[in-house]
Order: C-alpha cells, then structure tokens, then sequence
C-alpha cells in the first residue's frame, strides 16, 4: 500500500493523529494508498513554518525565487511519465492525456510565473509637486485549494504566482487525487525550496479545508471547486476581511450556427463535451445548434460519439477513461435517469460500462441527451460527466437568451464564420470566456474565471500577481 504524506517545514511527515483515509484507483475501484486525514495540531505545525519562513522568503530577490521555480518546472518535465501515471492512476483519466495535457501544464504553470515575476512592474502617478509609487508587497501566509479534475494542472496554478510574488503557501489537494502532490512535495526538496515555504496538507475539505480557511494567520484563500463549497469559504473568509478567489462551478453552452467550420466544430465539439469524462469546468454541456443545421449536427455527433472507446486509461486507444470516484459516478447516473424523467431522449450513451477484466472500475458512455426544456434540473444544475444535452434555436437573440438562462458564467464557445455576430454575440454572453471557433485554447497571461455563480476574482497572468500581492501607495513631496 502507498503512504502519502504531509510535507510540512520542508519534511514528509505522517499526520499528528496518526489517521488516515483510502485512496481508490477508479479504473478498477480498490484501494491502492492511503492518505492523511489531517487535522488543526499539523496546520498549526504547517502555519508556523510558512510563517517563519516568510520573513526570508519574502526577502529573497525575484530572480532567486524565479530561478528555483523554473527548477522545479524542469524537474516536474523530467518525471513526465511517473507523474502522468499517479495523475491517472488517482483520477482515472487515460495516461495519454495526463501526458499531454496536465502534466506539461504543470510544468508551464512553474515556468511562466517564475520568468513572469522577473517582469513584474509596479506603477508611478506624477502630480505637479509630488510622485506617487506603487509597492506590490506579499500577502503573508496564503491557503490554496484545490479540486480533483485536472489535480496537478489546477494545484500548481494557484502555488506558482503565490510563491512567486513571494507568499508562503499551505496548499491542499483534493483528498480524491492527492498523490501527484505528494510527488510534487518530493521534486520541491530536491529543487531546493527552502523549507516552510510551501507546506502540503492532506485531508477532508470540510476539516482541513475549512481549518486552512479560517486560520488567523492565513491571509488569503484561492480555491477551484464546486460553487456549494466556494459559498461556505466566502461565508467564513468574506467577514475575517481575508483576499478571496473563487473559481467555481460551470453549465457552460456550446452554440453553433450553420454557417461555421463544420468539421472544426465537430472535432472541437466532441472534445468540449467529453475530453477528461467532460470533468473539465469548461467543458461544455449545453449545446445549441442553429435550426438548419440541427438535424445534419445531431446525426454526426451522435455517430461520433458513438465510437468513442470507453477503457482503461492505461490503454493508448482510450478516449473515455473512468469517472474519478464512486459517489462521482453515482451521481452522474443520477443525473441520467433525472434526464429520462424531465421527459429527454437518451440519443446516445445513458448506461453505466462495465469493463471486461475492471468490472467495479467506474466508467460510463459518453451521453447525449435532447428534447428538455431550458429550464429542467438537467440543463440548469451542473452534471460534471460526459453527459451533454442538444437543443435547435431559431436566431441569434434566442440563443442568446438560452445560454444566458443559468445561474453559471464561466466559459461559452461559439461557433460561426460571421465575424460581427461573433463580436455582437461575446459582448453579450455572461460569463468569464468566450471561445470563438476554438476551445481551451489557452495563454497564460489572459485573465481566467467566471460571473455570478461560477466565480469571485480571476486568476492568469498579472490577475494572480496581484492577487497574491498587496498594493501599498508611497507619496512623496517634492
Ligand atoms: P469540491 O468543491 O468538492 O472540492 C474542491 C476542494 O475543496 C477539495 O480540495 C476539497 O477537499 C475542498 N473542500 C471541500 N469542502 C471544503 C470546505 N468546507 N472548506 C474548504 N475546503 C473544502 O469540488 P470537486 O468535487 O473537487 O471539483 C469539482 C468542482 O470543481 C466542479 O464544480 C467544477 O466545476 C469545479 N471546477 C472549477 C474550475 C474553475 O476554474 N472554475 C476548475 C476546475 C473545477
């Protein structure tokens, strides 16, 4: 059985309490390590290190901290394939991917905001008799938390620009995915960060995550997750005046009109539904299709999906890995049957896979669902599956009105070659990022996030430097 361990003060510790929780393969559903099931005495533990350790961290020059993330984004390429294996291994997503995907974005995670923070700028406002300069200090000791669906890619997102801008950090990962962390505490020792500077802590979010949450001493929280636990973070951070980023939840749409690339958008659509089991919160699940094209659309993607290869992620020729945990799936199937009784057609898909030699790993078939109304369960409340629901609209206005009509606001992709729709069209639709004839096509320096309920803050670029950062305005008279 694999031990994980707290990486506190520069050390791999077992928790105080000495508890622990199963870590479950979903590709066949055992258990194959266990993880700590931490508690307030290693926080605490953790606090005083990051806390100690801020006084020089804080005062380390940015090309010295610059130099040892870069490390660490050249270690994290050097253990490419061990760590695609544990990411797929914990997440049930095929191994491929987490090569091509998760564990290169991790990498470039370290490597842009470690040459990021060698451009980092402050500004001057001149007045006739005095200047005025901005100080961008650190915040202190930071909390990040994470989610389970791209563990390493989101984890390393929010730790880079924090130890860049020089915070120190007490990061959790997911309790469902923790073990490409772990690896990552590992490649930090040899790296040479110094120790205390960041601290990992395994465990439940609603103990260690809310304990991190609200510890005195940790000034700033950056969470990714589900908008339900986002809400409690804010309802505990927002009256301790903590800076808080949430990144939440998304029912994104997909709206294609008839005169785009079609064979682009087919490729592109079949990835935004399903790629990571559709356990991406950009992925999208509601997808609207212009009239004319509604019918030739629906044949072709339902073909496609079709012959999507459900497998084992160690499998090169697997296109739907498994869905990451049992209650996940459960609740996917859920959702499914939710569907059936709204009154939609099942076009595709819809059943639970059991795979030959991995009978209680969980997988499903990728589903398309059509012929709910807007406003039904399944199309307002987010699934997080490879579960997509089609509806036809008639204009540019209506399919406005159906993408806008969600609680959610992070991502939208559109799909036309009508240059001026597409530009009327991105001004309009409420959400964080719009994607016009692409998706997930991603640069780093843009802002990232989402409106109303899918987030609070945006992460990317000069966003997470200066969200990682106070502003301090010195005047001085001439
Ligand atoms: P989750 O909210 O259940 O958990 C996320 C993290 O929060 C985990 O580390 C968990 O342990 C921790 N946590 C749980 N309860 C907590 C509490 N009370 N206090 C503090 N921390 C707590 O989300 P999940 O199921 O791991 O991930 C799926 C969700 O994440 C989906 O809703 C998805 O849309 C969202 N997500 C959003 C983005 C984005 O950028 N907007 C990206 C990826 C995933």
């Amino acid at each position: 059985m694999n031990s994980i361990l707290n990486y506190i003060d520069g050390s791999l510790i077992a928790p105080l309490n000495g508890k622990t929780l199963d870590v479950v393969n979903p590709a066949n559903g055992e258990i194959y390590a266990q993880v700590p099931d931490s508690d307030l005495d290693d926080l605490d533990r953790a606090v005083s290190a990051a806390s100690k350790a801020f006084l020089s961290w804080s005062a380390t020059s940015a090309n010295e901290r610059s130099k040892i993330l870069v490390t660490i984004a050249e270690m994290i390429e050097a253990n490419l394939d061990q760590l695609a294996e544990a990411e797929s291994l914990d997440n049930g997503k095929p191994i491929w991917l987490a090569k091509s995907v998760d564990i290169p974005r991790a990498s470039a995670n370290f490597r842009f905001f470690g040459q990021a923070i060698t451009q980092f700028a402050t500004e001057a406002h001149e007045m006739s008799d005095a200047i005025n300069y901005t100080l961008r200090q650190p915040l202190g000791v930071v909390g990040t938390i994470s989610p389970w669906n791209l563990p390493l890619y989101l984890f390393t997102w929010k730790i880079a620009p924090a130890l860049a801008t020089g915070n120190t950090v007490i990061a959790k990962p997911s309790e469902v995915t923790p073990m490409s962390a772990f690896l990552l505490s590992q490649i930090c020792i040899e790296a040479g960060l110094p120790r205390g500077v960041l601290n990992i802590i395994h465990g439940k979010g609603e103990q260690i995550g809310a304990e991190i949450t609200k510890h005195q001493e940790v000034k700033a929280i950056s969470f990714t997750g589900s908008t339900r636990v986002g809400k409690s973070i804010a309802r505990v951070a927002s009256p301790m005046f903590k800076k808080i980023s949430l990144e939440m939840g998304g029912k994104n749409p997909n709206i294609i009109f008839a005169d785009c690339n079609y064979e682009k958008m087919l490729d592109t659509t079949i990835r935004s539904s399903f790629a990571n089991q559709g356990q991406i919160c950009l992925c999208g699940s509601r997808i609207f299709v212009e009239v004319p094209l509604y019918e030739k659309f629906k044949k072709d993607f339902v073909e496609r999906t079709r012959n999507l290869k459900v497998g084992h992620p160690s499998d090169d020729s697997t296109q739907i890995g498994a869905i990451v945990s049992k209650p996940h799936y459960d609740k996917i199937l859920s959702y499914i049957n939710l569907a059936r009784e709204e009154g939609g057609t099942i076009l595709t898909g819809g059943q639970a896979v059991r795979l030959k030699d991995y009978e209680n790993g969980f997988y499903i078939q990728p589903t398309i669902i059509e012929g709910l109304p807007i406003h039904c369960r399944t199309n307002q409340e987010e699934i997080f599956g490879p579960v997509v629901t089609i509806t036809p609209f008639d204009h540019e206005e209506e399919a406005l009105q159906f993408a806008n009509n969600t609680e959610y606001g992070l991502s939208c992709t559109l799909w036309t070659e009508n240059i001026s729709r597409a530009n009327r069209m991105a001004r309009r639709l409420q959400c964080g990022i719009i994607w016009i004839n692409t998706w997930l096509h991603r640069d780093l320096r843009t802002p990232f996030g989402g409106v109303k309920s899918s987030g609070v803050g945006r992460e990317g670029g000069l966003e997470a430097l200066r969200f990682f950062t106070e502003a301090k305005n010195v005047c001085i008279q001439y």
